[in-house]
């Protein structure tokens, strides 16, 4: 009885694989987040009939992955990807598509670097909200800076620009754009490739920067953005470092609406707490099977998340080079800081931003005030490469009224050379947006890597290599201008 009703669902199953074929196909999206959002959002944009239905499934409640907000005693803040480049124009974009508001990020707080002894560098800070102190105090900091680091800083800055000026070439029209089927060429095209064979202190000691730079400041943003040291390629490297330049921004009330909002402007089926447990090809097609025991048929199949630490089944199997992700524990502590700790005499000398150096000692990457509630008073988020148990957190603050500790499979762990996996897993219509991780791992290299994948099914399904870009101009004339509004 079982056995014939096992035969009875696999005809069904079959029937709808069939019938799919025939139509337009139906694309299965593996992942919510930035990634697989904005795969359905350009396959939408670009397209007119050739997309049937599009379902995006994520085993969370909620969308967003690694965009998430954290409560902190009733406050809303940042939990996972905070910053935006003011160069991002794909992010850009999505803000002003889908009405959402531009965040600025605030530039004049303290900054220190510890060594887990002392600080070896620390900027003034002003205790006056008037703009005429702040830009003294600013200016101060900047001699400050230029002191300690010299010309190298100037260097660095030109290295930074560089590399962000290579990676504008993927804004490119269609025309002189072309679709890649590789990320080898898709980076080799903007002539970034390069630079993931070569790691970032190989790359900024031949550009010039002095060793103490390298160790120090270019140190501290490596560890607070990639939770990793100088080792890391020179590409994933000058991507940090572009984290740490001026007009950062977010979105008002949480980066994660933009994956929000783009599924709901993309006319998707949205499968939220639906884990796919294996994805298996039948000749012609893929049937998805979840963990709530449903069987999807699928034309095109998305996987728009890192493989690394999962266990879906493929098959036939799928062969992708090794890859470790980066966990960066990241604790909220509401409380404040143990000046004692940092070897400091009140809790007014303690920067808002502490960064750290690689060494032994210093058990977190960098703390940092997120909010100031009142002077003794804040609430800070604290990143590092191990959890933070309840004893060292005691010995890290006088007082902590509120923890919250997340584990983040964060980013991969970059080393140089680096090596890529396919976009194209199977030669046929198994595709792998996070295959372009291992260049960089940030909202807008998901968003780049989503609007090349949108446009290689598309060009594998009506066999164009160029798509016209017609559809594109929905967003507005000025879609790659709107960083002139910032
Ligand atoms: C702590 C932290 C700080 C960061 N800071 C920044 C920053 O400031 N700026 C920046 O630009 N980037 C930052 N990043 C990186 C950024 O978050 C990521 O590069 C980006 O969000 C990746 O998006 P994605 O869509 O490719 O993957 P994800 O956001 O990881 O989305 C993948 C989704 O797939 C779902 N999923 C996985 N397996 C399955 C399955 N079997 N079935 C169904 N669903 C599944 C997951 O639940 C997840 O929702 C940070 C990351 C972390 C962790």
């Amino acid at each position: 009885m079982k056995k014939n009703l096992q035969s009875a669902i696999n005809v069904v199953v079959l029937s709808l694989v069939l019938i799919s074929t025939e139509s337009s196909p139906t694309v299965c999206i593996i992942g919510s987040g930035i990634g697989g959002s904005s795969v359905a959002h350009f396959l939408r944009s670009y397209s007119n009939s050739e997309i049937g239905t599009i379902r995006i499934f994520e085993r969370h409640d909620a969308v967003g992955g690694r965009m998430a907000t954290v409560t902190i005693s009733g406050e809303t803040f940042e939990a996972g990807a905070s910053i935006l480049h003011p160069k991002n124009y794909h992010a850009l974009n999505y803000t002003k598509y889908l009405n959402l508001s531009v965040r600025p990020s605030e530039s004049d707080s303290s900054f220190g670097i510890w060594d887990g002894r002392e600080f070896v560098f620390k900027t003034f800070t002003s205790q006056s909200k008037l703009p005429i102190f702040q830009s003294l105090v600013s200016f101060a900091n900047s001699i400050l800076f230029f002191f300690r680091y010299g010309f190298s800083l100037f260097r660095m800055r030109t290295f930074v620009e560089g590399t962000v000026d290579s990676f504008l070439k993927y804004y490119k029209s269609f025309e002189s754009r072309p679709v890649f089927e590789t990320v080898e060429e898709m980076l080799k095209w903007s002539g970034l490739y390069n630079m993931t064979k070569r790691t970032l202190q190989e790359e900024l000691l031949d550009a010039g920067l002095s060793p103490r730079l390298i160790q120090e400041l270019v140190t501290v943003i490596t560890r607070i953005n990639y939770g990793q040291s100088v080792s890391i390629s020179g590409l994933a490297g000058a991507v940090s470092l572009a984290g740490s330049t001026e007009g950062l921004w977010s979105v008002e009330g949480g980066n994660q609406q933009m994956a929000a909002q783009l599924i709901n402007h993309s006319d998707v089926k949205l499968h939220l707490n639906e884990e796919v447990k294996s994805v298996s090809f039948l000749g012609g097609n893929y049937q998805l099977n979840t963990m709530k025991g449903k069987i999807y048929p699928c034309g095109i199949t998305v996987v728009a998340t890192p493989l690394d630490e999962l266990k879906i089944h493929f098959l036939p199997e799928i062969s992708i080079p090794e890859r470790k992700l980066q966990h960066t524990y990241t604790t909220f502590v509401r409380g404040l800081l143990n000046p004692a700790y940092l070897a400091l005499g009140s809790i007014s000398d303690i920067p808002q931003l502490v960064g750290t150096v690689e060494t032994p000692d210093v058990p977190f990457s960098s703390i940092s005030v997120i909010k100031q509630h009142k002077d003794n008073d804040m609430t800070y988020k604290v990143f590092s490469r191990r959890s933070l148990d309840d004893a060292l957190l005691d010995q890290i603050f006088s007082v902590r009224n509120e923890t919250v500790r997340i584990d983040w499979a964060a980013y991969p762990h970059y080393h140089a050379p680096e090596v890529f996996a396919p976009f194209i897993l199977d030669g046929q219509h198994l595709y792998y947006v996070n295959a372009f991780e291992n260049a960089a791992s940030t909202m807008e290299t998901s968003a780049v890597a989503g609007e090349n994948i949108a446009r290689l099914i598309l060009s594998r399904l009506t066999g164009q290599k160029h798509l016209s870009s017609v559809k594109l101009e929905s967003f507005g004339d000025d879609a790659y201008d709107v960083h002139a509004d910032l």
